[in-house]
């Protein structure tokens, strides 16, 4: 789009402007028409004749009845076309005014049904009009050429705008050009990209405010917990930020309860499996296995403080966290005492892919948790070991990068 001749960007605006200012007119007189036309139709009496613009019914037609009582479309008079036919007829087919040519007057007792009266009435019509007319269609006479011209040189009106608009765009140096048309092709498609960027920015800018929103509400479940003091990360806060798992809220809660400091290795690993895995069917009618004892007591804490966030979250309008899953705990028990792949996946529903994968990020997590567990627990010593004792057999093999 560039022209040696001059701006090119600011001629392509003024074609814009021009073809908008355009059809923005058409659309006025487009409805400034059909109100006309209505106006038309409420003014015809019953034995005007009228010629029927266009579509199926054009033509000669007798209004019969000028239909003004069904007012919600609009009038809709029912004529005898000179085709001997009754019609009704709507505004639709009326897309221009239209003027009583002549007129007739209807009979006593005309029965619109009666063949024989029907008949007499055209007859009276086709001796009123004699040949006149008849084969020619009716001149229209062009109202909007006729206004555009009157309007065109009255300062202000649209029609005075666009013929300046017009004026302007032929004395622009780039009008002369003999790529104009390629320069505008250029143009055009730079204005609709350039529409669209607007578009996905506008887009863009609704959702950074739902984030933001989102953003200020995850701080002020933070600042509840403590993990924030108004704009400071309190040290239980930096703690959270070693945390990467989706449920790095509940694992640090359950640091911070202690609940897990009385769990021997294997029985840490089911416990916190809970917070990696999950269940292909949400909706699995038996209860998974669990280890007894100590593990069972910490897991059941879990559910609890798994709930009382639940509720803190839903107080500030958000809802991230899911509950544990404890549908891994049992294989994760078992795997981290020592047993064998075989005896782990026959008692459970598991393909050994997928005991891999989730043998994997318990590792992950348990990883992080021993290194943000409280120096001095035992919760750190036995994440350790519990990565040791679940690191071997096939897991150890397939974890070789
Ligand atoms: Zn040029």
């Amino acid at each position: 789009m560039t022209c040696h001749l001059g701006d090119f960007p600011e001629y392509a605006a003024m074609r814009r402007e021009l073809s908008d200012r355009e059809s923005d007119l058409s659309r006025q007189r487009g409805t400034a028409r059909r109100a006309e036309a209505v106006r038309s139709l409420e003014a015809l009496k019953p034995g005007d004749v009228i010629r029927v613009p266009g579509g199926r019914r054009a033509g000669l037609a007798v209004i019969l009845d000028p239909g003004l009582t069904m007012r919600t479309e609009g009038p809709s008079p029912l004529v005898l076309t000179i085709g001997k036919q009754v019609k009704r007829l709507s505004a639709a087919d009326f897309p221009v005014p239209v003027e009583p040519v002549e007129r007739l007057r209807i009979p006593k007792g005309f029965n619109p049904r009666a063949p024989k009266d029907r008949a007499n009435l055209v007859a009276t019509l086709h001796a009123k009009i004699g040949d006149r007319d008849l084969g020619r269609p009716m001149r229209v006479r062009d109202h909007d050429a006729d206004t555009a011209m009157t309007r065109g040189s009255t300062p202000g009106t649209p029609e005075w705008e666009i013929a300046e608009l017009r004026r302007k765009l032929r004395a622009h140096p780039c009008h002369g050009c003999d790529e104009r048309e390629d320069h505008a092709r250029w143009a055009e498609r730079y204005h609709k990209l350039l529409r669209e960027t607007e578009g996905l920015r506008r887009r863009v800018e609704s959702r950074s405010h739902v984030i933001a929103r989102t953003f200020d509400r995850v701080c002020g479940v933070l600042d509840q917990l403590g993990y924030l003091d108004g704009e400071t990360v309190t040290p239980e806060g930096r703690r959270l930020s070693q945390l990467y798992t989706e449920l790095d809220l509940l694992t640090s809660e359950c640091l911070r309860a202690g609940i897990w400091e009385d769990l021997d290795p294997a029985e840490l690993a089911a416990c916190v499996s809970s917070l990696v895995f999950e269940s292909r069917q949400a909706d699995d009618a038996r209860p998974p296995k669990i280890p007894a004892g100590a593990a069972r007591e910490s897991l059941a804490a879990m559910v609890r403080i798994f709930a009382e966030l639940e509720d803190i979250e839903r107080d500030h309008g958000l809802s991230f966290i899911r509950e544990p899953d404890f549908g891994f705990a049992w294989a994760a028990f078992r795997w981290a005492k020592g047993h064998s792949l075989d005896a782990v996946l026959t008692d459970g529903d598991l393909a050994a892919g997928d005991f891999v994968r989730w043998v994997k990020q318990l590792l992950d997590l348990l990883d992080q948790i021993g290194k943000a567990a409280p120096r001095g627990g035992k919760v750190r010593q036995n994440a350790a070991k519990a990565i040791d004792a679940l690191r071997r057999g096939v897991v150890a093999y397939s974890s070789v990068a």
